[in-house]
């Protein structure tokens, strides 16, 4: 048995049931618990290499060793909450095609004006710009090739559970609560069902490997205290209009109700690759980091290499990071190891 390679230690956000926890033998012989590695989040799935939100990439992901994948979800007409990112069907499908003149006067076609049963007939793709038709990440799997489709919660989650057990592995879901306002305006609350799904999944405390996340912070107060949701809860930030947030008073209040936070990289690292204070300001307020989204093929200016990036991000003692390419962060937070362990 090579030494060299050791499993790192499991995050606290992921524990293994009936497992013992890894321990370490100090200087002085006192043992203790290795700090966690931060844990690894497929982003969409395995976004890198297959269209979003696919099966496909979901199982790519779990293959590739991430901790959690994600599942964005919006609602249909007839209320299933399904796993798309967008609440419009343009750029990730053939809807176009098969239902002319269901689009609104916006010109998309939107999740909840279909059923179940007709986006079951739709073809997922890889994501295009609607209005020109060209392929977001040039260099990732071909649009408008390949046979997908999309799926209910219910479905991933049931996938999910299915890989786990033939696995043995502890695979964590990290569904997102999509535009609940918008939501609530077509009639639906989008909160309420995934909780309600969740519980019937066996998702409900804080020791299952699942976070909820939300931009919306009054729909992050709501799932905690009028939804019951007591699972993880991560309350994500993004553009400047969020910017009351992260201020001392901003973060004591989102720690009220919620384990973590979910901040862009820019908001991390600066403009010049530098740590910002963020990771440090959030662990004070008792909340750790999870910041979006690495992305090998969308590098900020300061950054040549991915690997660069991925360095500079995981040397500010952030506690996960959601990656479009989950192989490539998994491979470096374990080639840093302790370089990089909290
Ligand atoms: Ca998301």
């Amino acid at each position: 048995m090579d030494r060299r390679r050791r499993a790192p230690p499991r995050s606290p956000w992921l524990p293994l049931p009936g497992a013992c926890a890894a321990l370490v033998v100090l200087a002085t012989g006192a043992v203790a618990e290795p700090p966690a590695m931060p844990i690894v989040i497929a982003h969409r799935g395995s976004s890198g290499y297959l269209p979003e939100h696919t099966l496909a990439a979901k199982a790519l992901a779990c293959a590739q060793g991430a901790d959690f994948v994600e599942q964005d979800v919006v609602m249909t007409k007839d209320g299933v909450p399904v796993v798309l990112h967008d609440t419009t069907l343009d750029g990730v499908s053939d809807v176009r095609a098969r239902f002319p003149g269901r689009a609104r006067g916006d010109g998309r076609h939107h999740v909840t004006d279909f059923t179940l049963a007709e986006l079951r007939t739709l073809s997922l793709s890889e994501r295009v710009d609607p209005a020109t038709g060209a392929q977001t990440y040039p260099d990732r799997f071909p649009a408008g090739t390949g046979r997908f489709g999309i799926v209910s919660l219910e479905e991933e989650l049931e996938f999910v559970a299915g890989l786990a057990r033939s696995t043995g592995r502890t695979i964590g879901i990290y569904p997102e609560i999509k535009a609940p306002a918008w939501h609530r305006a077509e009639g639906h609350d989008l909160a309420a069902a995934v909780v309600a799904l969740l519980g019937r999944h066996g998702y409900a405390r804080r020791e299952d490997p699942c976070v909820l996340q939300c931009f919306d912070a009054d729909e992050v107060v709501r799932l905690r205290r009028e939804l019951g949701w007591a699972g993880r809860l991560v309350q994500l930030v993004g553009g400047a209009e969020q910017d009351h947030l992260l201020t001392p008073e901003g973060l004591a209040r989102v720690a009220e109700v919620a384990d973590g936070i979910g901040p862009s990289i820019g908001r991390i690292l600066d403009g010049d690759g530098r740590p910002t204070d963020l990771v440090a300001r959030a662990h004070a307020a008792g909340l750790v980091v999870h910041g979006w989204t690495l992305r090998r093929d969308r590098l900020p200016p300061w950054a040549p290499a991915f690997d660069l990036l991925q360095d500079r991000l995981l040397a500010t003692g952030i506690d996960g990071v959601f990656s479009d390419f989950p192989d490539l962060t998994v491979a470096r937070i374990r080639a840093g190891d302790g370089a990089v362990r909290r």
